[in-house]
């Protein structure tokens, strides 16, 4: 019995380490050079990057597990904060979201949020979070019309709730869904206090996962074979039979596993199945390195009322390295790489005087598809792991679970998928 797992990003490697771990054959085929997909790593000078900021949280405890299954050592590869972010803002004071203080969780969350936000910024969101029992139990709304709904002020909109949103969901808040932000908030705030630490890599994406994830599937008896695009599925009697690939090669296989992005996914199977194409956004970094002894004052900082929104420190990876995130469709789109960076570099010295006026060198990458959006509604759009047609089933992130578009959701697809199969 031979599983074949079309794509090498993290939910196709997760289900390939599911399934080698039981004995099972699976050959693994990517179209790119090099695994990781949407979490990869990039050539930039003579510097490994990552095609994208990344940031996980305590709450990824599949990802962790998974992890933890390949032998790596997940207390060496992360930085591990308790949740401790300061929002700057061009009009208003700083915004506080931490853990730290004497006070017991979440108390000390409600602290210091009580502190930078003010008695009626605390009650606003608690009012919020009170909320969400009554929101899940009805129709999807928007993100922005939960927020009218329970009367959250201008300045909590704009530095809290629009850079949550864009960083968890990738989508604006005007039709992003309240459904899944909830959750997410529920998900990493809800919790223990461990669930909302942060937990950012302290190598590029490829070395974390994808490079030892392949070694595992290989030491276990699998096949990983880069540079092979699957053009089409094989299909007789309405069972799976193999795959043709680019270059004319048949491989037989007893199941399939397509573990590609949404529009990879429609792109492949139809008109094999009938599937709900979503829209899928955009997320920019701007990678600035500065004189090697910049630094920031914590890891990463929210910036709101401007293009940047996020700017973590790099200086581990390269000192005076910054790396700058801007989710979901924007303004920024229509700059070009030179205006965007002057742009961002103006933003951050405004904000933060101590930095220099401007970079000393760039790298800007837009990955255009980057996650799907989450639309009002999208839970209903999602697909299901298993599909009409015998041994075929679908891993990647838009497999319906309830994460947006992340690792966490990801892995759990391809574990999933990989589960039903055994
Ligand atoms: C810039 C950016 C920032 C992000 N930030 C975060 C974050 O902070 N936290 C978080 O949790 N998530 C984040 N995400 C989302 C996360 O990276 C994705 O959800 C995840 O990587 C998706 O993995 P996947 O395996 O489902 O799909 P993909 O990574 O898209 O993998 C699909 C693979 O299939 C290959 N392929 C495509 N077609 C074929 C074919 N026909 N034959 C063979 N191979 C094929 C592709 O080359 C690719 O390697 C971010 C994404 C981006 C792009």
């Amino acid at each position: 019995m031979t599983t074949v797992i079309i794509g090498g990003g993290w939910s196709g490697l997760a289900a390939a380490i599911t399934l080698t771990q039981q004995g099972h054959s699976v050959h693994l085929i990517e179209s790119a050079k090099q695994l990781g997909g949407r979490a990869r790593n990039v050539q930039w000078q003579d510097q490994t990057i990552d095609n994208g900021q990344h940031l996980m949280i305590g709450a990824y405890d599949r990802m962790l597990s998974m992890m933890q299954l390949i032998g790596i050592n997940t207390n060496e590869v992360f930085h591990r904060y308790p949740i401790d972010i300061t929002i700057i803002d061009t009009e208003f004071s700083p915004l506080h979201l931490s853990a730290s203080g004497w006070l017991p969780w979440p108390l000390s969350l409600a602290w210091n949020l009580f502190n930078s936000a003010g008695l009626k910024g605390f009650i606003q969101v608690a009012r919020l979070q009170s909320s969400i029992p009554k929101l899940l139990a009805q129709q999807d709304i928007s993100v922005s019309d939960w927020l009218a709904q329970t009367k959250q002020s201008t300045r909590l909109i704009r530095q809290l709730w629009e850079p949550m949103c864009l960083a968890a969901l990738n989508t604006p808040i005007d039709h992003a869904s309240a459904h899944l932000l909830a959750k997410v908030l529920q998900d990493s705030l809800g919790k223990s206090k461990s669930d909302a630490d942060l937990l950012i890599p302290k190598c590029p994406l490829g070395d974390l996962f994808p490079q030892k994830a392949a070694e595992y599937i290989e030491q276990h008896g699998g096949k990983v074979s880069l540079r092979t695009r699957a053009d089409t599925i094989l299909v007789q009697d309405n069972k799976v039979q193999g795959i043709m690939t680019h270059d004319g090669q048949t491989i037989a296989a007893d199941q399939l596993i397509v573990a590609l992005s949404p529009s990879q996914t429609s792109d492949l199977l139809t008109p094999l199945i009938k599937l709900n194409k979503p829209a899928e956004y955009p997320i920019c970094t701007v990678y600035l390195q500065y004189p090697t002894d910049t630094r920031l004052p914590s890891p990463m900082l929210g910036l709101s009322g401007t293009i940047s929104q996020w700017i973590f420190d790099r200086s581990e990876q390269s000192a005076g390295l910054m790396a700058v995130v801007i989710s979901a469709p924007g303004d920024h789109e229509a700059l070009n790489k030179n205006q965007l960076v002057e742009k961002v570099c103006q933003e951050i010295h405004q904000l933060l005087p101590t930095m220099p006026v401007m970079a000393e060198y760039s790298f800007v990458i837009r990955e255009k598809r980057a996650t799907f959006a989450c639309t009002v509604d999208i839970e209903q759009a999602r697909l299901q792991c298993k599909t009409s047609i015998t041994g075929l089933y679908l891993a990647g992130d838009f497999v319906a679970n309830a994460y947006p578009a992340t690792l966490e959701g990801t892995i759990r697809n391809g574990e999933n998928c990989a589960r039903q199969i055994l």
